[in-house]
Parts: structure tokens; sequence; C-alpha cells
């Protein structure tokens, strides 16, 4: 059996979407305990520890939850000649692989395809051609609200955290229904992402509009 001294790691990126590829070495790896691997976009892909020889946890931060998922592996599974699928344990949905190159390559190519798909599904969308960009952006700004609900980081100043959400071709809206307040996600740009996690809530103002833009500068009142 001839056991392959290189793997190569094909994952998403739970920040911007993107796809992102690795090559690991099985000699380089010996010589550490654990070590984070980031995208070009800043954000953390995987981080790997060494649990003793045989075996490592892999934790990576997932698109679909929002959270991370673990996985406990062999090293003979890491460098194989077989496909090491990471995936999402909620949702059953692939997120990366590690692998040898060409069919880590080969399989990534669904990554992207998976995620539309699932994606659809959710707004009801029959256009299965759309573009992933803005699939991506519609979810991941969803997936934000949905936990700045849970955390209580949601509402309007009139004292209604339940705010109506909609889902529109170039924008996402919410409003509250106990007053005319209304704010407005623009959901043409990924950097829309960053700016909600940096600020973590939203509050409409009362009886007003507020447009949510990319850049805190440009988030105005009407
Ligand atoms: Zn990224
Ligand atoms: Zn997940
Ligand atoms: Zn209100």
């Amino acid at each position: 059996m001839i056991v392959p001294t290189i793997t190569t790691l094909g994952i998403q990126c739970s920040k911007c979407g993107e796809l992102q590829f690795r090559a690991f070495s099985l000699f380089t790896f010996s010589h550490f305990t654990k070590e984070s691997y980031y995208c070009a976009c800043g954000a953390l892909l995987l981080t790997i520890s060494y649990i003793d020889k045989r075996t490592y946890s892999i934790e990576y931060p997932c698109i679909y939850c929002g959270e991370s998922h673990f996985l406990l592996t062999k090293a003979s599974e890491l460098w194989s000649e077989n496909i090491l699928p990471l995936l999402c344990s909620n949702q059953e949905l692939p997120i990366g692989y590690f692998g040898p190159k060409p069919l880590v390559v080969n399989h990534c190519q669904d990554i992207k395809k998976k995620f539309v798909q699932f994606v659809c599904q959710l707004v009801n969308d029959e256009d299965k051609e759309s573009e992933f960009d803005i699939f991506f952006v519609v979810y991941a700004v969803m997936e934000k609200l949905s936990r700045m609900v849970d955390k209580g980081k949601l509402g309007c100043r009139c004292g209604n955290k339940n705010l109506a959400v909609e889902i529109l071709p170039d924008r996402i809206e919410l409003s509250c229904e106990c007053c005319d307040a209304l704010g407005i996600i623009h959901i043409n740009n990924k950097s829309i992402l960053y700016t909600l996690d940096n600020i973590g809530c939203i509050y409409l103002e009362e009886n007003m509009t507020l447009f949510i833009n990319d850049t805190l500068e440009n988030w105005h009142l009407q």
C-alpha cells in the first residue's frame, strides 16, 4: 500500500463563501500540536489539533449553522487515497474535503452547487441559475439576523422585538408591526456581512426607515 505524504484540503469559507485550497505534508504536520488556517478574506477556515500519534481533531466553522463542527479523525484518513468529507452535521451538506488533489478539486465543484440548491429551497426561489454570490449574501444575512434574535439583539426602539423579515431581490426588509419602522439591508455586496458582524445588533428607530449599508458611515435614517 502506498501512503500519500501530501493531502489537499478544499473548503468553503464560512465568511465569504469562496473555496480555498491548502496542501499539507505528513512530515511538517508531526511538528506541531495545534494549527489554524485562514481564508484570503481573513476568516478562520479550520483548526487541526494533534491529539496523539494517530488521532487528529478538526474544528471548522460552518456556513450553514454559523457555528463550528468537530471531527475526530485518523492520520490514515487524512493522508489517504480516498476522500474525507467535512460535513455540516445538521444539514448533511459538504463544507470541504481532504484527500488527493484531483479528487478534492472535483468534489469541491459540488459545494457551491449544493449551497445554491439549499438556499433555493429556503427562499422558495425557482430560479436555480441565480448567482452564487447573491444567494450566499442572502443566506448569511438571514443567518446573522437569526443569531441576533436568539441573543435579543434585534428589535425596534418602540419596544417590539418581533420584526417581520422579507427577502426581496436586492434587499432584505425588516419591519415593525407595532409602529411604522422599517430597516432596509442592502445585499448587493458581501461586505455587508462584515459590517453586521461588527455591529452585532440592529434596532430600528420608531416610525422611521433605517438604511443599513455595507459601511457604517452610510447608515442613515429617513
Ligand atoms: Zn473567506
Ligand atoms: Zn453546520
Ligand atoms: Zn416599532
